[in-house]
């Protein structure tokens, strides 16, 4: 099956170029001007003043997630159709071992949980609950696996927290195997005397979950991980960063010469403590993640594009992971397990469907991002920062055939009615966007076309992931 992709304009992390686009079976077979060339395909897409863009790279999702007592809405199969229809055509979601077991039952779990379910093709990062002699072993097998980068926690003390000594063993495994160390960097302890006292004092609204973790708490474990990843010589991937001097110890970080990068997400750059967690009674559940997000007087949603234009932020991932306001129909009560008391909200809201288009929305239309720019946060960097490239992340001859077609003129209002996430609300509710994903091809099969969806689960394969190609 051949597909020509005609009369679009390309868009890599580098080029921006008028090109047709040949697709063999699932790989892209060429790339040529315009009448250059004498291609016959099977099928053609006119792409007539669209942008021809890799399918975006998700590198940060969580799928049916066990999370305070629900699990994450969202399953392998409706998070990876809702993200085809965003234009994202891979995720590295993260299996998750549980305190007790081993990583490689964990690893084994959530391979069970995606296979012949997913939309898209996905990986896995491993969640590291303990760290003793039998994990660090462990890290080698799943190195053979293909999952080469293991997340930590400094926060969530008692349920997935590590402390230092810990975190230093596993960084000097990563070390010693090439494996990257992703770290959830805040200060749970402190974190956990805020809280406490917060509910004690009556303060239970969803607004103090942001409260009760300040920047500071995010600055200070950043430091302190950059640290630790010195010391032991690993790279180092902050996730979900929210706070602009957390944000300014990575780049500090950077200065020196370390292999330390950050990622941030689409809540972080568009919500805020006034607009959205303090909305009038529970509404603020809605934006319950932690990281938190943010209060916009002290400025971090502007800084947070600025440090995405100067490279100082590396990746835009979603750290998808919804809870229902109101009833889901397996898993029941979700964010409302928290009313009356903030600590007991799941932490978590829904994004893979929206961050493409968010990031070209905010970053290209509102001038904050170059077009070349917003691939290379969205696509290019991802699948370098965890071993995907140029399989994915790009296109060029030899590389898989994951492509959307992106009209940059068309307007559009974000809700819930339109979305395709399992989940009951949307964050961006009512927010007039520009810029939407028209055609969807994942290793050359259409996923979406003319509004329609044609995939099916067990469409994606397992990725095997190859070591950081991104490192200094
Ligand atoms: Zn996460």
């Amino acid at each position: 099956m051949r597909t020509l992709i005609q009369n679009g304009t390309v868009v890599t992390a580098t080029e921006t170029m008028e090109a047709d686009v040949l697709v063999d079976g699932e790989t892209v077979a060429g790339i040529a001007a315009p009448g250059s060339h004498g291609w016959t395909a099977d099928k053609t897409v006119d792409a007539s003043g669209k942008l021809v863009v890799p399918g975006a790279v998700d590198v940060h999702t969580h799928m049916e997630l066990p999370f305070g007592g629900t699990y994450a809405s969202d399953n392998f199969e409706t998070g990876t159709r809702a993200a085809a229809w965003g234009g994202t055509t891979t995720i590295i979601d993260f299996a998750v071992q549980v305190k007790g077991e081993g990583l490689m039952e964990g690893y084994e779990a959530w391979m069970g949980k995606a296979e012949g379910n997913c939309a898209i093709d996905y990986g896995f990062h491993m969640i590291m609950g303990d760290v003793n002699d039998q994990t660090l072993k462990e890290m080698d097998m799943l190195m053979d696996e293909g999952v080469t980068s293991f997340k930590l926690f400094m926060a969530y003390p008692g349920v997935l927290y590590s402390d230092d000594g810990e975190i230093f063993r596993a960084m000097q495994k990563a070390a010693e195997n090439g494996s990257t160390i992703m770290m959830h960097a805040e200060n749970g302890i402190a974190i956990d005397v805020l809280r406490e006292q917060a509910v004690q004092r009556g303060e239970t609204d969803p607004k103090y979950h942001t409260i009760t973790r300040p920047p500071i708490t995010e600055s200070e474990a950043t430091h302190r991980a950059i640290a630790l990843a010195e010391l032991a010589g690993c790279p180092l991937y902050v996730v979900h960063m929210s706070a602009k001097e957390a944000v300014a110890e990575v780049a500090a970080a950077r200065n020196r010469g370390l292999n330390v990068y950050g990622e941030t997400c689409p809540q972080y750059l568009f919500l805020s403590l006034e607009q959205h967690l303090a909305a009038p009674g529970f509404e603020g559940a809605k934006y319950v993640c932690s990281t938190p997000i943010r209060s916009e007087a002290e400025g971090h949603q502007e800084a947070l594009w600025q440090y995405l234009a100067t490279n100082d932020l590396q990746v835009v991932s979603t750290d998808h992971c919804p809870f229902c306001m109101g009833d889901h129909p397996v898993y029941g009560t979700q964010k409302r397990l928290g009313e009356g008391d903030f600590t007991k909200i799941p932490n978590g809201l829904p994004g893979v469907e929206d961050r493409f288009e968010l990031i070209y929305h905010g970053g290209v239309g509102q001038g904050r991002l170059g077009l070349n720019r917003w691939i290379e946060v969205c696509c290019t960097t991802p699948a370098k920062m965890f071993g995907l490239y140029p399989k994915k992340g790009t296109i060029a001859v030899g590389s898989d055939a994951d492509i959307a077609v992106f009209d940059p003129n068309e307007t559009w209002v974000k809700s819930a009615e339109n979305h395709h996430m399992d989940v009951d609300y949307s964050c961006y509710e009512g927010l007039e966007m520009t810029g939407k994903v028209k055609t969807v091809l994942s290793r050359g099969r259409a996923l979406i076309e003319n509004g329609e969806y044609h995939g099916a689960p067990g469409d994606g394969r397992y990725l095997p992931r190859d070591t950081s190609q991104y490192l200094i």
